[in-house]
């Protein structure tokens, strides 16, 4: 995936974010992306697959990142996957930037039947009004994760099968009149 070769499996939940980023800027020139949280399933596979499909400068904090609003107010992308509710404050942003929340925590919250609801990392009501793009939590980056997970299968599925669906694919064909 690094080296950005064909047939590799994009892990879900970045794959789902360069979705995102694709839709509004594909090429990130000269922009400056910074990812809080460096894990292995999200902040380390992200940061390759932005430096491999875009031309934007990375930043990569985490939780000894000393000073952490210094950087993030300077990304024109800003994707947050720490885990940590309200990390990221209206203060924290750069006016007309694009804030991707990538955390998901449950928070107990009596007036739902659950007893509970979602929230992500960033402090949503009051960022959002001075940005230019941002997802929501829950609705945002999730639902991307499920659907890079249902590509994925198929992908993986077809890697491993060609000759299988070739052989399919002549024999539906050769049953139509
Ligand atoms: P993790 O605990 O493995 O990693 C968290 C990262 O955040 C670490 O690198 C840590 O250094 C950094 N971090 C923690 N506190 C910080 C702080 N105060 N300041 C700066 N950096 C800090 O978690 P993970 O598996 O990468 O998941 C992160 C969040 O994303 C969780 O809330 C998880 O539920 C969510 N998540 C969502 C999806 C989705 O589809 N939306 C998918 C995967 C994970």
């Amino acid at each position: 995936m690094a080296l950005g070769l064909k047939n590799s499996i994009v892990p879900c939940t970045p794959k789902g974010i360069i979705s995102i980023l694709q839709r509004y800027d594909r090429e990130l020139f000269g922009k400056h992306t910074v990812v809080v949280g460096k894990s292995n399933i999200v902040g380390k596979p992200l940061a390759n697959l932005i430096m491999e499909k875009t031309h934007s400068t990375i930043t990569i904090c985490h939780k000894e990142t000393k000073n952490l609003q210094e950087f993030t107010k300077q990304a024109d992308v800003l994707i947050v996957a720490a885990g940590v509710p309200n990390l990221i404050t209206e203060d924290m942003v750069k006016p007309g930037s694009i804030v991707i929340d990538v955390g998901i925590t449950r928070i107990e919250d009596q007036t739902k039947k659950s007893g509970f609801r979602l929230v992500g990392d960033v402090d949503f009501e009051n960022v959002k009004k001075n940005v230019s793009l941002i997802t929501p939590v829950p609705g945002g980056v999730g639902p991307l994760t499920v659907a890079s997970l249902i590509s994925n299968t198929l992908e993986a599925f077809t890697n491993q099968n060609q000759r299988l669906i070739e052989e399919t694919t002549q024999k539906s064909q050769k049953a139509i009149p």
